[in-house]
């Protein structure tokens, strides 16, 4: 690694003129900056190139001047428009050679689809000069690394978004943690209902603390990731023990990857208990958020989508005059449903959600985001009025976290009922 070199840091370069042209996001940067932040690796330069042999080219080399670690991702295909590899070895003075190996990978491969390797198709097995193979394991063309003159390391992996999200995982990670010596220890956390700034108010002490210590936050609604790095694993887990302790019961789980519906399920099976959801404004979201949950037919019921008031009539059996009176969008009416789902279903527990997502409907006294969320336990129901902040999808996915973050703090004997 150069002096010249910004430590630590990465430059993500995401090639394909759709992500200049079409407005397609590149997410790829999104999810890989994620992947080297909770290592410690801070994304130092993010750019988007069309798919231009020279300009990649320009960039590239700008790129691993700067930075010790350099991640390309797309124009590694078989069409003519993905030029990625002639970049490298025109950036790089690598020139390009055919590997036979992962000539023999790509005819396997193909073959096992019953095809044939088009000349096109051949041209995924040419290799930069110094440059070694990363196997695609989920779709055809393979990645490279390769180090540079001034000292870089530079990945270059498939565009394809789960293509690209494997093989960072399962072989650049530890590459580039080898790459940068001890890595650092670190551990996360999930707390919900809390902001940016209250976490970071409640743990700017305890980071003072640690002189290696570091905080990273991912906030998304109703959920925030907070990730703690340390130089060694006894102090990240020290400090996730203190953090933990300070956030109480807003912490949820110790696994980034998982969510409120996941932890509210956990202790429904636990103690062998069920759930039924009415929806209005999430439109059937709740629902979706819990069967996503491997294993939540053993807890999860059954679901009302009633959008329409004259449904919620219908299906929940909820008194006509009542909605048309309050609206549906009121204390009343959550309470209703949720009594109705729990009732109807048999479950232990049901949860109701009615509120204006937006962007219209909204009027002085019921302004879009205001969202009311039943949970009835038994004869027990409970109704919390919310304004929640953002648009349509924000304020849906605000409802069904915050419906599922009351059913496990009621669950786990805090909160009402
Ligand atoms: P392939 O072998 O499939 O041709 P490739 O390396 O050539 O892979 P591209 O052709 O550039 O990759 O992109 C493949 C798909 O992945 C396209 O649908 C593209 O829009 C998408 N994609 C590429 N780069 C990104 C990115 N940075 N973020 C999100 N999606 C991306
Ligand atoms: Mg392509």
């Amino acid at each position: 690694v150069s002096a010249a070199h910004v430590p630590r840091q990465a430059a993500l370069v995401a090639v394909g003129t759709e992500l200049l042209a079409d407005g397609r996001p590149d997410t790829n940067a999104v999810s890989i900056g994620r992947l080297l932040s909770a290592r410690g690796v801070a994304t130092g330069l993010r750019i988007q190139v069309p798919d231009d042999e020279e300009e990649i080219a320009r960039m590239l080399s700008q790129a691993a001047e700067r930075f010790p670690l350099v991640i390309v991702t797309g124009g590694l295909g078989p069409t003519v428009d993905d030029v990625t590899r002639e970049a490298v070895a025109r950036a790089f003075g690598a020139p390009l050679s055919e590997d036979p190996a992962a000539l023999a990978a790509l005819e396997a491969g193909m073959r096992a689809r019953g095809r044939a390797l088009t000349p096109a198709g051949r041209r995924q097995a040419l290799v930069p000069r110094g440059a070694e193979i990363l196997p695609n394991p989920v779709g055809t063309a393979p990645g490279l690394c390769l180090g540079t003159a001034s000292g870089a390391r530079v990945f270059l992996l498939p565009g394809v978004p789960h293509e690209m999200q494997r093989m960072m995982v399962e072989q650049v990670l530890t590459r580039i943690e080898e790459m940068l010596g001890a890595p650092l220890a670190w551990r996360g956390l999930k707390a919900a209902g809390l902001t940016e700034v209250q976490v970071q108010e409640h743990l700017i002490d305890l980071l003072a603390s640690s002189p290696s210590a570091s905080l990273t936050l991912l906030a998304s609604p109703m959920e925030i990731s907070i990730i703690l790095r340390a130089s060694e694993p006894r102090e990240a887990d020290r400090l996730a023990r203190r953090a933990a302790e300070r956030l109480g019961e807003a912490v949820f789980t110790d696994d980034l990857e998982s969510g409120l519906e996941s932890a509210a399920g956990r202790i429904l099976a636990v103690r062998g208990e069920t759930l039924a959801v009415a929806e209005s404004c999430t439109g059937g979201l709740l629902g979706e958020l819990i069967t996503r949950v491997p294993g939540s037919s053993q807890w999860f019921l059954q679901g009302w989508v009633t959008y329409s008031n004259a449904s919620k009539v219908s299906a929940l059996g909820i008194a006509a005059d009542l909605v048309e009176r309050e609206g549906a969008v009121s204390e009343a009416t959550a309470e209703l449903m949720a009594q109705a789902a729990r009732r109807l279903s048999g479950a232990s527990h049901s949860l109701s959600i009615s509120g204006i997502a937006g962007p219209d409907g909204g009027t002085p006294e019921k302004p879009v985001g205001l969202v009311f969320i039943g949970l009835a336990t038994g004869d027990a129901c409970v109704v919390t009025r919310h304004l929640f902040p953002g648009d349509r999808e924000t304020v849906r996915l605000f409802a069904a976290r915050t419906a599922l973050n009351r059913l496990r703090l009621a669950l786990d004997g805090r909160g009402a009922p």
